[in-house]
């Protein structure tokens, strides 16, 4: 058993969500995995803003009440822009992910990419008068959360990707019908795949079963 679709799956989906894994080990890596069988049909799992919403608050980067207007008639969304714009930052961060795993110099446009989403990464602090009117330093309520969102994701890719001993952590798994990646931290480094419950267990019984079929000699 491995971690892929099945075959009979209708697409495009119509909501990626029942879709998602988490074992990527970051952030960055888990949303690169949205995007599933990268070696086969590219199945898109960020399909809808809603999806994207979802998959936000599921990884608790973007609060459950981000929106002040949630649930009082007026419903403010993730908008197509938003999700246009993290997926591109996902593929920047995959292009990136596929030259570190084959030890070649990243894409500069792809750096990039992910460098003009660390300014949404920052602390906003904001200094203000409460509602009795003591002085406090807080934070701004983000005025735009998903877009800091995919700067807390951005920001994960650059220091799993700008750090070389980070860098040499990251993996493809090692099964040819599987495109997660995921971060080893391992203590030799020397994870090559996904999970051992699906993708290494089923390498160890193909292994075995070579083994069998060997002629006695
Ligand atoms: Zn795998």
């Amino acid at each position: 058993m491995d971690i892929d679709l099945p075959d009979e799956l209708v697409l495009p989906l119509s909501s990626g969500a029942p879709y998602w894994y988490w074992l990527g080990g970051r952030p960055a890596l888990d949303f690169v995995n949205t995007l599933r069988e990268r070696w086969r049909r590219r199945v898109e799992t960020l399909v809808t803003p809603e999806d994207l919403e979802a998959w936000m608050q599921r990884t608790a980067l973007l609060p459950e009440d981000w929106c002040p207007n949630r649930g009082g008639g007026q419903k403010r969304r993730l908008t197509d822009e938003v999700l246009r714009e993290a997926r591109e930052l996902r593929e920047a961060i995959d292009a990136c992910v596929q030259a570190a795993v084959s030890g070649e110099p990243l894409d500069r446009a792809a750096v990039t990419t992910i460098d003009d989403w660390l300014v949404h990464a920052g602390a906003r602090p904001q200094f203000a008068l409460d509602d009795d009117g003591d002085a406090v330093l807080g934070e701004r309520a983000a005025s735009d959360s998903p877009r800091r969102a995919l700067g807390m994701i951005a920001l994960d890719a650059a220091e799993m990707l700008g750090t070389p001993a980070a860098r040499a952590r990251v993996r493809i798994c090692a099964a040819d019908d599987c495109s997660a990646r995921f971060y080893d931290r391992s203590p030799a480094g020397k994870r090559r795949w996904c999970s051992m419950r699906t993708c290494g267990n089923a390498a160890k019984v193909r292994a075995h079963r070579a083994r069998k079929k060997e002629p006695a000699r």
